[in-house]
């Protein structure tokens, strides 16, 4: 048996070894050669700001101090969103932007596995008690140019580690917005208000269903916040928000 168990490794490993000199295995970030996939070097690592508690319970900014499980940042006590609970695997800054913007643009469609493995460590309540994942959808016509939703490669992640379904289709974008880059807290809310329906076919599915929502960056919370609405309207009975990467401002 332990022959057999040793032989079987010997061949995985010369397995692994003669892909490896196919594809080495390359940084998420900055890509220079690495040892294993899906993995950040030495130098990129410490650049990226991973998150966790102390946070806020419902849109998950980080806290200083750990006032407790239960506290809320100033703006969702004034105000609670429609989602339940947003949650982010690292920060949105100068020392993570390159993650993303390879992994949108830059065809590093191979970084999804490890996003999701980081994901699914940073929202690990909000995956145990989703029914469903679901990613923010592109309108047809950017999915079109950029060939795949970044979103819905994090949602399938997430559901092969869960085992939970992933449904890529489960909301449809009725109109194409503006880029929200010089947009402002109000006019992100304005332009993606009504934007997102949930795909008839999919409302069966849906009703009293606790949804698992995926995007790749939180920046203010407008585009899942509609994507939230529109999946109450259709039925849902919760809505949970899991993000790559979230905007944290600093200074009020
Ligand atoms: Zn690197
Ligand atoms: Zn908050």
């Amino acid at each position: 048996m332990q022959l057999v168990g040793s032989l079987k490794g010997g061949m995985a490993r010369a397995g692994r070894r003669a892909l490896d000199i196919v594809l080495p295995p390359r940084c998420l970030k900055c890509g220079t050669t690495v040892d294993s996939v899906g993995a950040l070097c030495a130098n990129c690592w410490p650049a990226v700001a991973f998150l966790g508690p102390p946070q806020c319970a419902a849109c998950g900014l980080p806290f200083e101090f750990d006032l407790g499980p239960a506290a809320l940042c100033g703006a969702c006590a004034a105000e609670r969103p429609a989602f339940e609970r947003a949650r982010a695997a690292f920060r949105y800054d100068d020392g993570s932007k390159d993650l993303i913007l390879r992994f949108k643009h830059a065809d590093r469609t191979d970084s999804a596995p490890a996003f999701g493995r980081w994901m699914a460590r940073a929202g690990a309540p909000l995956l145990a008690d989703a029914d469903l994942i679901a990613p923010v959808p592109l309108h047809w016509l950017r999915l079109f140019m950029r060939r795949y939703n970044q979103a819905a490669l994090l949602a399938s992640a997430l559901g092969e580690l869960s085992g939970k379904p992933a449904i890529n289709d489960l909301l449809l974008r009725r109109r194409r917005t503006p880029l929200q880059g010089g947009f402002g807290a109000l006019a992100r809310h304005r332009n993606v208000a009504g934007a997102f329906a949930v795909d008839p076919r999919r409302r069966t599915r849906l009703q009293d269903k606790r949804v698992l929502l995926v995007d790749d960056v939180l920046t203010t919370g407008a585009t899942v916040s509609a994507c939230a609405s529109a999946l109450l309207r259709g039925g849902a009975r919760a809505v949970d928000v899991l993000t790559l990467a979230r905007v944290v401002r600093t200074g009020g």
